[in-house]
């Protein structure tokens, strides 16, 4: 019997550090799956095709849509975002850890079609703190930080409502790695997660 696989949802806020927190959860877990999403948006400071998304034209898109090759997909700030069905296929193939840096609409998705996926909302200290990480990026324009501030807000209420297990603030960084690290981990030790001794007699 192997693993069964962890496919650990990440949503915040865009700017809390979500990426950050998620690149470094792969790096520290060897095995595990970063979900590369594909997307419409152009590419943002030094983001790679490959690695950040896979970056394509709608038109590429909507062909990923119509041949049924995203387990979820949505409209984010004017742009298609869409997760890969392969990348589900492929966790649950070497019972991985597989991490999803998606938006809580796509959570949702997932959560419905794997039940055993878990959810972490990540949460900025607070919202001007927010505003001073999207500045500090310099990647967005003064239109857009408005924007992202004010979907900020909504994106909060919407993963309470949609019932996310769990809740990380990423005050201080090293903090909020190791929430993230202690959640892994307790998952792990759901009951019936891990393969066991056949002479245990538990399934
Ligand atoms: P997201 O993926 O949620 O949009 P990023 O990971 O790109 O966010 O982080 C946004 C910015 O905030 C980056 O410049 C990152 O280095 C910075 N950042 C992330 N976590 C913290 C933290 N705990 N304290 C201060 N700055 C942070
Ligand atoms: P950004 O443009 O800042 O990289 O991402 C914008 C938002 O889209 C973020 O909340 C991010 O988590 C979300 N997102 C990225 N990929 C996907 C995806 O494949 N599906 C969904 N539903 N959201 C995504």
């Amino acid at each position: 019997m192997s693993n069964k696989p962890l496919l650990l949802i990440l949503s915040a806020p865009s700017g809390t550090g979500k990426t950050t927190l998620a690149r470094r959860l792969v790096a520290a877990n060897p095995g595990a799956i970063f979900s590369v999403s594909y997307t419409t948006r152009p590419p943002r400071g030094d983001e790679k095709d490959g690695a950040d998304y896979r970056f394509v034209s709608e038109t590429t898109f909507q062909k990923l849509i119509a041949d049924g090759a995203f387990v979820e997909w949505a409209h984010v700030h004017g742009h298609h975002y869409g997760t890969p069905r392969t990348v589900i296929e492929e966790a649950e193939k070497r019972g991985a850890l597989a991490i999803f840096d998606i938006d809580v609409q796509g959570g949702e998705t997932i959560k419905r079609a794997h039940p055993e996926a878990v959810r972490a909302l990540i949460l900025p200290p607070s919202l001007a703190e927010l505003e001073r990480r999207l500045r500090a990026r310099s990647t967005d324009d003064d239109a857009t930080i408005r924007r992202r501030l004010h979907a900020a807000r909504i994106e909060i209420r919407l993963a309470r409502a949609a019932g996310y297990e769990y809740w990380v603030v990423n005050d201080d960084l090293e903090s909020a790695y190791a929430d993230l690290e202690a959640i892994v981990r307790a998952e792990y030790c759901r009951a019936g997660r891990r393969p066991l001794a056949p002479d245990l007699g538990l399934p």
